[in-house]
């Protein structure tokens, strides 16, 4: 158990408007903070106002990107109680990134002790609006000052809440993928595994190129042959084939999203087949090609499941089911969205309540 120390603000802000919170624009009154220092281990666990943090010019993620981040939601409840989503997965995968990114471990009841902490200190920022939710966001930074090229003997442990808008105001939109065949995101020995800052400063020119071409996101081939389909922007991705559900497997170079964990076992509760193998390209657009190609979805925390409607490969464009969005997805969708706001029973046992 940490021993978290708490100096509340004197200034709370004002609250947005909850009916039009959009993503990522406003942050609450507090954060949580916590120091490394190489044999000291990990200390000084508190709970500050939110403010800008003072660091050295030489401190050593501004130079090496040494770094690691997750991203997890509180939802409000129809009974007003506030409940986390499969946060020790956020946990066990943030210890994976770190292992990676060589830095310290945060044992998963310390993450997950961290983030309740927070959200309870921030219980009416978790909106009550429809679809809305507090999006929280745990990171770590070097905060070293040294120019040597190795890992940080000291770090920050922060935790920041920004509560968000239901994804699709105007309704479920399916969206336009572009599947890019020239810039690469991940390759075997990589970092594709791990939530870190610098796959996502590698992904921005062909997030660009796309958006340039008139689509929202970028389907990821693997890094080596340019032939398997890996995953979207900062979603995974899975392809309904003649009944079939594919997605790809993450062994390396894909992130093992938690949404995407909890549609495989919702699906095979189901009775669905789902293939984690690799799945060609070609294989896709020919099923399409043979009307095979039934639904194609994104799944992330963000937007929980976004079916896509438009797929481009190269001179092929895909127009998946009329546009609309798919019977799977939508009970992916819906059943997920259902736990996710306690609206039906969590027969998985995926939510942890917040003590607020
Ligand atoms: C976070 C993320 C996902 C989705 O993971 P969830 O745990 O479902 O939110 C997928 N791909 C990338 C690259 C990501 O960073």
């Amino acid at each position: 158990m940490l021993n978290i120390k708490y100096e509340l603000t004197k200034n709370p802000k004002e609250k947005p408007d909850f009916n039009n919170l959009g993503f990522g624009k406003y942050y609450t009154d507090h954060m949580f903070v916590m120091d490394y220092t190489e044999g000291k281990g990990w200390h000084d666990a508190k709970i500050v106002p939110y403010g800008p943090l003072s660091l050295d010019p030489a401190a050593m993620v501004f130079h090496y990107a040494q770094e690691s981040f997750e991203g997890l939601k509180a939802y409000r409840t129809p009974n007003n109680e506030i409940q986390l989503f499969r946060p020790e997965k956020n946990a066990e995968r943030m210890i994976n990134t770190n292992k990676r990114m060589c830095i310290p471990e945060i044992p998963v009841e310390d993450f997950v002790q961290a983030c309740k902490a927070l959200v309870s200190v921030e219980k009416d920022w978790v909106p009550n609006v429809d679809g809305t939710s507090l999006y929280i966001r745990p990171f770590v930074i070097a905060d070293e000052a040294h120019l040597g090229v190795r890992p940080s003997l000291t770090y920050k442990f922060i935790v920041i809440a920004s509560p968000v808008g239901a994804y699709y105001s105007t309704g479920i939109n399916p969206v336009k993928i572009y599947v890019e065949d020239e810039y690469v995101r991940a390759a075997p020995g990589l970092t594709g595994f791990t939530k870190c800052g610098g796959n996502y400063a590698a992904s921005l020119a062909a997030q660009t190129k796309g958006h340039d071409l008139g689509y929202e996101q970028v389907l990821w081939l693997d890094g080596v042959e340019r032939k398997y389909v890996e995953e979207v922007g900062s979603m995974n991705c899975f392809f309904k084939i003649d009944g079939t559900i594919y997605t790809a497997p993450t062994v390396g170079t894909v992130l093992p999203g938690i949404t995407r964990m909890s549609c495989i076992e919702l699906l095979k509760s189901w009775g669905y087949t789902v293939s984690e193998e690799r799945l060609a390209i070609d294989d896709i657009i020919n099923a399409y090609k043979n009307g095979k190609l039934e639904e194609v979805f994104g799944t992330g925390t963000a937007a929980v499941i976004s079916p896509v409607g438009t797929l481009r490969y190269e001179d092929t464009v895909c127009v998946i089911n009329d546009n609309k969005i798919g019977e799977v997805t939508q009970k992916l969708y819906d059943t997920l969205t259902g736990i996710q706001w306690g609206k039906i029973a969590d027969t998985m046992n995926w939510t942890t309540k917040v003590e607020a």
